[in-house]
């Protein structure tokens, strides 16, 4: 989602309570921003942040912290929550390549990916969030139980992501082709913003469920605390 730059987008986010400025000094510690131990589920590429904003909303216990690189884009999600304000919200304005300076070990329950970019050249296949180099990431950064939920209309994406799921290493707990007509996944489905609008057009949306393998297995030279 690219929008037309927003004169002042960038200094609104770097003026709101609800963005995390410098959000690599928070790495370790990001129950002390939300002030609970509650579990931390993202959101990479939240777009203006429908789904991201209603889950939240419907889940309390759970903080959420939505990731966009696009201050533009940003700008509607934290104009979103301004007006309807969560506390169990928070945004960063990043690149998702930096994930791993920004999150410790273990410190992330759940990776929502949505409608994620294509980057269809294949010379661009490490640049999609579902390329194996993006799973080394997650899986860093991911708690014990931990999994990446990922949803598309895009079919070669999905078939390129179920691939790097198993390249990865990774378990694929549970597929769709069709998530609207899937009894069971479909069940608590949350819209994004793409799905209402590529789902309207007719196009099925493919849901895909992933979590790492050897979560628990002790990485050289750290105590196997995770
Ligand atoms: N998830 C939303 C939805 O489903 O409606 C938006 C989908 S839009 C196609 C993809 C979004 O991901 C864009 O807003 C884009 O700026 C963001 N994005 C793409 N690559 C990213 C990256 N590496 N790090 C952070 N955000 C990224």
């Amino acid at each position: 989602m690219r929008l037309r730059n927003i004169p002042g987008s960038r200094e609104a986010i770097a003026a709101s309570g609800w963005c995390i400025q410098e959000p690599e000094k928070a790495r370790g510690g990001w129950n002390h921003i939300f002030g609970n131990e509650h579990p931390i589920h993202i959101e990479i590429g939240m777009g203006k942040g429908q789904f991201l904003i209603q889950l939240a909303k419907e889940n309390p216990q759970i903080n959420y912290i939505g990731i966009e690189k696009y201050s533009s884009v940003l700008l509607r999600a934290l104009q979103k929550l301004e007006e309807d304000p969560l506390e169990n919200v928070r945004f960063i304005r990043m690149d998702a390549e930096e994930l791993c300076q920004v999150f410790g070990r273990g410190e992330v329950s759940r990776i929502y990916l949505n409608f994620s970019d294509p980057w269809p050249k294949d010379r661009h296949a490490k640049r999609r969030l579902t390329s194996r180099q993006f799973f080394t990431r997650y899986h860093e950064i991911l708690a014990a139980g931990g999994r990446v939920e990922f949803k598309t209309d895009n079919t070669a994406l999905f078939e390129f992501s179920l691939e790097e799921v198993t390249a990865a290493g990774w378990r694929l707990d549970d597929f769709t082709r069709d998530l609207h007509h899937d009894p069971v996944m479909r069940e608590g489905n949350i819209m994004t913003e793409y799905e209402e609008r590529f789902s309207a057009l007719g196009n099925p949306i493919h849901k895909l469920v992933a979590s790492p393998y050897s979560i628990s297995v002790t990485l050289a030279g750290e105590s196997p605390s995770r």
